[in-house]
């Protein structure tokens, strides 16, 4: 068992175990929170207590197995290597509302989508929860840059990982933790419907990412694996529920691919298809990877549908390329390192 996996109410009854006073659950809780490497830099703590939390309890910390940093815009990729040694991805990007740490969910992932590097090797495991707050705590102590938002956006699928990933949310927004809040963390998926439903169920105010992709089923079939089992119309639907119970507008997020989703036509279908659903849309010109026949859509493509759903009411960003120069994009660090490694 990890410290770091557990609330503060939890913490409290282990340290009651240790015949602790109920204080001592905050003074622990915050100096993990805080990212400490050992028991000894909790300087309010008698030192019996930290050398049996250490004894049963020793603080593990990924190790930076990788660290690369965008020359261009500061943009820095850390690839941590875990306890059992399998590696994961994580990206601070500075933004100016603050930064913001992107995470990884698990090692690898199931969902096979046509375009992503962090599916090719399939799933190895997911991630425990005090292994997503730990790419937020040592990214903010290794950068020195303070955290304030977070996305889900790394590898994995974290609606494929529910019960852990909420668990980390909690961690994450605890006040004596980092006391990020929800209004501050986007959640991505490529769709799982029964779990959007169930997220919906927790009325987080969370921002929800759909990686929808396709204007149609016959589109979304050939890239993403996951629209067979639930269908776009299953999706969107999904999403009216979800916006019902939250209140929270959808983000979509739509990876330009040239000549397979990005002709005006496809702009307009979506329009009729997501009628009376408070969006909004990310486009992203898709990042090449290696092992993919796919192309980004050309600059004036990506022009032209943002235009076309903006005219059509539906607000729609270009996502700004970051670390472009670094590997940047989700999956191809660690692939390259396991490359090298084998
Ligand atoms: N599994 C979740 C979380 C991953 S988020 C999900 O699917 O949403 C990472 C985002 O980057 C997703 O929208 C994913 O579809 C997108 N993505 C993956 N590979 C990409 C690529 N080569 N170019 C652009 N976007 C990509």
């Amino acid at each position: 068992m990890n410290l770091k996996s557990l609330t503060q109410p939890e913490l409290g009854d282990i340290l009651k175990e240790l015949g602790q006073p109920a204080f001592r659950a905050k003074q622990v809780f915050t100096w993990l929170h805080k990212g400490v490497r050992s028991y000894d830099e909790m300087s309010n703590l008698p030192k019996a207590l930290r050398d049996a939390l250490s004894e049963k309890y020793p603080i593990n910390a990924p190790k930076a197995v990788r660290k690369q940093e965008s020359q261009r815009d500061g943009t820095i990729k850390y690839l941590w290597e875990l306890s059992d040694g399998n590696c994961v991805e994580t990206v601070l990007m500075r933004y100016r509302y603050g930064n913001t740490v992107c995470i990884s969910t698990e090692v690898g992932c199931r969902m096979g989508c046509a375009f992503c590097a962090s599916t090719l090797g399939g799933l190895v495991r997911r991630l425990e929860p005090f292994e997503m707050l730990d790419q937020v705590l040592f990214t903010q102590v290794d950068s020195k840059l303070p955290v304030s938002h977070i996305v889900l956006m790394g590898i994995g699928e974290p609606l494929d990982n529910f019960d852990n990933v909420m668990r980390f949310l909690e961690l994450v927004n605890s006040p004596d933790g980092m006391n990020i809040s929800m209004r501050h963390i986007s959640l991505s998926t490529c769709g799982l419907v029964p779990k959007i439903d169930e997220l919906a169920k927790r009325k987080l105010q969370l921002t929800l990412s759909i990686s929808l992709h396709a204007p149609n089923d016959a589109v979304r079939d050939r890239i993403m694996p996951v629209n067979r089992a639930y269908p776009s119309e299953a999706l969107l639907s999904a999403c009216r529920r979800y916006y019902q119970a939250t209140s929270r507008r959808i983000s979509f997020e739509y990876a330009m691919i040239d000549g397979v989703n990005d002709r005006e036509e496809d702009a307009r279908e979506l329009l009729k298809r997501l009628k009376g659903l408070p969006a909004h849309f990310n486009l992203i010109p898709l990042n090449h990877v290696e092992e993919s026949p796919l192309k980004p859509s050309t600059r004036a493509a990506v022009a032209r549908f943002q235009k076309t759903l903006e005219d059509g009411g539906v607000t729609a960003t270009v996502r700004r390329t970051l670390g472009s120069d670094i590997d940047a994009s989700c999956g191809q660090l660690r692939r390259k390192y396991n490359e090298e490694k084998h």
